[in-house]
């Protein structure tokens, strides 16, 4: 849908903000591009729709060199790409109704054609009620929403998000999320977010890229970045999310046990880990706790299991563990 090939983009006072990018969104992507501010993703987000041109490098959506457009495809195809914003940009003089209608008076529909757009996307976003408002009577979620409406008034394929929830508080957030991935299926939309919270990421997004000096240092599916993070950024950025750390959990150590962490994507595994090792190397295993972090698009568990039995035996099970589809970690080595 898409693509983004070294794509490099230097400012005129020679700041490299976008360096050799290359990604690709697929079609239905809820694609989160997160990284901490200064990192570049502004810049990167707007040369998606042409609001900055690239230095060099390609773009394409639906496989259209979208540098190559003259003015004419070029607006077409901006009409075609939703946008919203942390600030929610609205016209402070117009009404919740005209706000949403503007982008559809500008491209001459007629005025019943208007009114029953406006009217239906109102209703999607929940401000049926609140249609002859002025945006200075909203609370910033109801803006947003808003900005929302009035960035599907054009009937887009793609949205681009620039950090549309963090202006907003915690609650608030949650329900515009909602409301993003309502909205994505309801009209099949791509979505590119950018977010310096990896809450937003894990709440929607399907696949992720983290950006960091202007650089994509690591990409995936969320679920795989989330359970095994390869980053120094990225592990930081995650670590502001995950609700236990191994630190918050105080087992008492007991020499000779191997305490072990098992990490696995959705609500079990298929193979039978703990009953297979203790098959083949005749440990005991207890089960300490575990959490399940829930994210957009699955599952990840985190198990703590304690060995009893011979170390070297220990060490030949949680090698065999490793092999399995899980990611093991050693949290203390029994001595
Ligand atoms: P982010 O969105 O991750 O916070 P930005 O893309 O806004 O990052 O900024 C990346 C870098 O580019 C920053 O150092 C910023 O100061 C710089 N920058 C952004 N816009 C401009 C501009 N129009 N001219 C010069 N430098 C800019």
């Amino acid at each position: 849908m898409i693509t983004l090939e070294k794509v490099n983009k230097v400012y005129s006072n020679g700041l490299h903000a976008v360096k050799d990018v290359s990604l690709k969104v697929n079609k239905g992507d809820i694609f989160g591009i997160i990284g901490l501010s200064g990192a570049g993703k502004s810049s990167l987000i707007r040369l998606i729709n042409r609001l900055e041109e690239p230095t060099s490098g390609k773009i394409f959506i639906n496989g259209e060199n979208v540098l190559e457009f003259n003015k004419k495809q070029l607006l077409e195809r901006r009409k075609k790409i939703g946008m919203i914003f942390q600030h929610f940009n609205l016209l402070s003089s117009r009404t919740v109704e005209e706000n949403v209608a503007f982008a559809l008076e500008i491209a001459n529909w007629n005025k019943n054609e208007i009114k029953e757009r406006v009217t239906m996307l109102l209703d999607i976003v929940g401000l049926s009620d609140k249609a002859k408002y002025y945006p200075s009577q909203l609370s910033g979620g109801q803006k947003q929403r808003v900005s929302i409406a009035r960035a599907l008034a054009n009937n887009p394929d793609i949205l681009l998000s620039d950090e549309a929830t963090s202006a907003l508080d915690p609650k608030t957030t949650k329900s515009i999320l909602e409301l993003i991935k309502k909205i994505q299926q309801k009209f099949s939309l791509t979505v590119v977010m950018i977010t310096h919270q990896m809450e937003v990421v894990k709440e929607v997004c399907n696949r992720v890229a983290i950006m960091s000096d202007g650089r994509i240092v690591e990409e995936g599916g969320v679920h795989h970045i989330f359970a095994d993070p390869k980053n120094e950024i990225t592990k930081e950025l995650i670590s502001y999310v995950h609700q236990q750390t191994d630190t918050e959990i105080d087992y008492l150590h007991h020499r000779g046990k191997k305490i072990v962490k098992v990490k696995f994507l959705g609500t079990s595994v298929q193979e039978p880990i703990i009953s297979k090792v203790i098959k083949e190397y005749g440990i005991d295993i207890s089960v300490l706790g575990g959490t399940i972090d829930k994210l957009a698009t699955m599952n990840i568990g985190h198990i703590y299991l304690e060995l009893d039995g011979d170390l070297s035996a220990q060490d030949k099970a949680i090698e065999l563990m490793g092999t399995m589809d899980v990611i093991v970690e050693v949290i203390y080595n029994g001595y």
